[in-house]
């Protein structure tokens, strides 16, 4: 994943849970605990509802591991992680890995075909040359149109069977930056559960998925971040057993003559795409919400909201490229506009 430090919020977690409490008019033996820590590149929150404190520790701790484990295979910033080994063997030979990185691959490559290939894992030779998250630079046309025919998802091999994955042309690099996050919370919700909590949350900066209730019978309310105004919350919505993903071009980004240069690439272009602020989508699954908020916001406001309408279990909450607010059919009932005037267009 091509994951650097990040300090930007994308979606804030707003419930009252700070640390050990228990629960107001919830069954005594209900306990929240709310621990945050730093891992792929960004702060990873885990809240933990248990049957005493002891075990949502431990389901907490479980769920921290499961992210520290998952980020070992898929960071393109460990140089000797699976994917870091995929890419340096491009060109050369198929490299054997793990289940969950063939998962990833997978599901990427779905989000792919879903998004008209707006979603796209072989965008790494063009994220590197914008170095957005290190060094930020702003490449020449002649430098992005050289490294065109490395984003080219027909070169991208995956053998299930054998598993393994084979970059077919020199210098191609996957980087599941975009997806990997929502990956990693459903992954550590499993082994939360295994771990004995009852409900809780994962949220990896603006990747988060949620299992059962707060202890007082209440879903997990999370607030989006208003992307134009700094540490201002857009809207709120409640959720139960579903995650919910934001991309936005406030994110990470330089400016340059008064243009806003961000982090998520049209594969077309290999330019900043530039349909939208901020897309969040809410799916059962982090990995497709967390994949889907990428394409989606290539795709651009009108085309992705039609993807979602279309969709089973998929919502949005796009503002585009002007700034106007547009909230998918199925949650209209369910959002709560906080800030004072976006403009509301269904
Ligand atoms: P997200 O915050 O989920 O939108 O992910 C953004 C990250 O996805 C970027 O930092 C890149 O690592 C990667 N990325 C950028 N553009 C694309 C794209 N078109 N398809 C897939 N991944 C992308
Ligand atoms: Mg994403």
């Amino acid at each position: 994943m091509n994951f650097k430090v990040s300090m930007a919020f994308v979606v804030c977690m707003s419930f009252a849970v700070l640390s050990c409490v228990t629960g107001g008019s919830s069954p005594p033996s209900l306990v929240t605990v709310k621990r945050t820590q730093m891992h792929m590149g960004t702060l990873v929150s885990i809240t933990a509802v248990g049957r005493t404190t002891l075990e949502a520790n431990a389901a907490i701790s479980a769920g921290f591991e499961e992210v520290k484990r998952l980020e070992q295979l898929l960071s393109t910033w460990i140089p000797d992680s699976e994917l870091s080994r995929v890419n340096a063997a491009a060109g050369q030979s198929a490299v054997l890995v793990s289940p969950e990185t063939m998962t990833v691959v997978r599901k990427s490559l779905q989000v792919a075909e879903m998004t008209e290939g707006a979603f796209n894992i072989a965008i790494g030779p063009a994220v590197d040359a914008w170095n957005i998250s290190a060094e930020p630079r702003l490449p020449t046309s002649e430098e992005l149109a050289a490294l065109k025919p490395l984003i080219d998802l027909h070169e991208v091999h995956t053998d299930v069977w054998e598993r393994t994955i084979y970059l077919q042309k020199p210098g191609m690099r996957i980087d599941v930056g975009g997806i990997g996050k929502g990956y990693a919370a459903d992954q550590a919700v499993l082994v939360m559960k295994k771990a004995g909590a009852v409900a809780g949350v994962v949220a990896l900066s603006g990747d988060i998925k949620t299992f059962g209730r707060l202890p007082d019978g209440v879903a997990f309310p999370v607030g989006i971040r208003h992307p134009r105004k700094d540490g201002e919350i857009l809207a709120e919505i409640k959720l139960q057993d579903e995650a919910i993903s934001t991309a936005g071009d406030y994110e990470r980004f330089f400016e340059k003559n008064g243009v806003r240069y961000h982090h998520i690439l049209d594969p077309n272009t290999l330019q900043p795409a530039r349909g939208c602020q901020s897309v969040s989508v809410i799916a059962k699954e982090g990995v497709w919400a967390d994949g889907l908020d990428t394409g989606i916001f290539v795709l651009g406001a009108k085309r992705g909201m039609e993807l979602v309408e279309h969709l089973a279990d998929v919502e949005a909450i796009i503002v585009d490229d002007a700034g106007r607010l547009l909230i998918s059919s199925g949650l209209r009932d369910r959002v709560v506009i906080t800030s004072d005037n976006p403009s509301r267009k269904q």
